[in-house]
């Protein structure tokens, strides 16, 4: 029996060996899936959304395990943690809410015909998703796939077996057998998910796994939603409420130790600015203790793994020694646990690794730059992502001039990305492929069918 060492990435010590799901057990869990889904499709949209609110129920009497769980596995703190894992409890009844409008049929007008627009399901969906946020990832796939009609073999990080494992037990309780299927392992599992025989992926990790899965989805041309990394970009004009700005560099440069796909990972100041901003972010910035996510006192917890701590420092160190200031951390701290401090560098050129590849750790990027719309519009496009991006000015209309022109999916002015309702997730670029959430992502887990007959004479 193979199996994956669930490490605990405070400690460094192993948890559990999980099982890992062998290729017989896969296919048979696939097939299991596909038999499953007609009966699940036939059954109304109302009774499937009422077993989903039930499968929220029950994942609402176990939030308080579940965040132990995802902070024992992926070392974030307790409380952010407890609050990931309570969101969906509400949250999975909103997002069904709007999974009914963007299902509804609708008739569209011809002269002699009647046509009705449906949207049907697509059949066996794979969900594949990261360690970063352990249950949001997986629930923003499961539910409107599932809500949709669709089956779902669901894998899992391999660095959160444990987490994954309850967020299915608690839905495919109280769905009927075969609906919701769960499978262990790490890409090598997730690479024979994709070539069986599933109709679709919904995949959340990186940039490079997702290339690798449209590759591999082309020979069956399976459909696919793909959100990938970023690198994003903060803008600070002079003329920016320079203390807001810096609240929100630090904030979402920090939280979930960096690891998060819409970071701010490069921050571009105007010259002017540069120095008095910097110490404000320095300042801020050294509040961010880190520690075990089970502290109180931690406002970061370790990063993910030891391979994951050793590229970001493998960039910073590069960073360094090509020229940039390092201004703040930057060292990994000894003993065990993989842990790295909240880390700012000054003066990043435009050239290095660090202002073109994604970082996923805690570290603040500060490039000066000329102060002007179109240097600040070159320099966020310079990156072959375009997930989100931020631009700082008191001038409303520049702020959305510039945000026009930043080519990502979600821009925000004069605060970090928002996040109303019914708003997709869209990675633009190379950081996504189809979206997810909002009407436009939900749609994306069917197919849009037409009916048409003659009108009654
Ligand atoms: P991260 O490094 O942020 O975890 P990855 O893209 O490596 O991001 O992993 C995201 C998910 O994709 C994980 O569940 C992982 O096991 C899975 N995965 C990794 N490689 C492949 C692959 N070749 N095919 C399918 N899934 C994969």
């Amino acid at each position: 029996m193979s199996t994956i060492q669930d490490i605990d990435p405070a400690t460094g010590e192993t948890i559990a060996e999980i099982e890992i799901t062998d290729a017989a057990e896969l296919e048979r869990l696939v097939a299991l899936a596909r038999a499953s889904q007609p009966a699940w499709a036939a059954l109304t949209f109302d009774e499937r959304a009422e077993r989903l609110r039930a499968g929220a129920a029950a994942l609402g009497e176990r939030t308080d395990e579940l965040g132990e769980t995802i902070t024992r596995e992926m070392g974030k703190p307790l409380a952010e943690a407890k609050r990931e894992a309570a969101a969906w409890v509400g949250h999975t009844a909103e997002v069904l809410e709007e999974v009914a409008l963007a299902l509804a049929p609708e008739s569209l007008p011809a002269k002699d015909s009647v046509t009705v627009l449906e949207r049907h399901p697509l059949g066996v969906v794979a969900a594949i998703t990261p360690w970063n946020f352990p249950a949001s990832m997986p629930l923003s796939i499961l539910i409107p796939a599932l809500a949709a009609g669709n089956t779902v073999v669901f894998k899992p990080s391999e660095l959160v077996p444990l987490t994954g494992a309850i967020l299915a037990e608690c839905f495919a309780g109280e769905l009927p057998n075969g609906v919701l299927n769960l499978v262990q392992g790490a890409g090598d599992v997730g690479a024979a998910l994709v070539k069986s025989d599933v109709d679709m992926i919904g995949f959340v990790g990186s940039r490079d796994t997702g290339q690798r899965i449209m590759k591999a989805a082309g020979d069956g041309l399976k459909r696919l939603i793909l959100e990938l990394g970023g690198k994003d970009p903060l803008v600070v004009f002079e003329d920016a409420d320079l203390e807001s700005a810096a609240e929100c560099v630090v904030r979402h440069a920090l939280r979930n130790t960096g690891q998060v796909c819409c970071s701010v990972e490069r921050v571009y100041v105007a010259e002017s600015i540069a120095e008095e901003f910097e110490r404000l972010v320095v300042a801020k910035a050294s509040d961010w203790s880190h520690g075990s996510g089970f502290d109180e006192g931690s406002k970061m917890g370790p990063m993910v793994s030891e391979e994951q701590r050793g590229k970001v420092a493998k960039q910073v160190d590069g960073a360094v020694a090509a020229g940039a200031r390092l201004v703040l951390g930057g060292h990994a701290a000894e003993g065990s646990g993989y842990f790295y401090p909240a880390t700012v560098l000054g003066d990043v050129d435009q050239s290095l690794e660090i202002s073109h590849e994604e970082t996923f750790g805690p570290v603040i990027s500060l490039t000066p730059f000329d102060g002007s719309e179109e240097r600040a519009v070159e320099l966020a496009n310079d990156t072959p992502y375009g997930l989100g991006a931020n631009v700082y000015t008191r001038d409303l209309e520049r702020g959305l001039r510039v945000a026009r022109r930043i080519q990502s999916g979600q821009v925000g002015i004069n605060q970090y990305l928002g996040s109303a309702k019914g708003s997709p997730w869209v990675g633009a670029r190379q950081s996504g492929f189809g979206f997810l959430g909002g009407v436009d992502g939900h749609r994306q887990f069917t197919l849009p069918k037409s009916l048409s007959y003659p009108k009654a004479t």
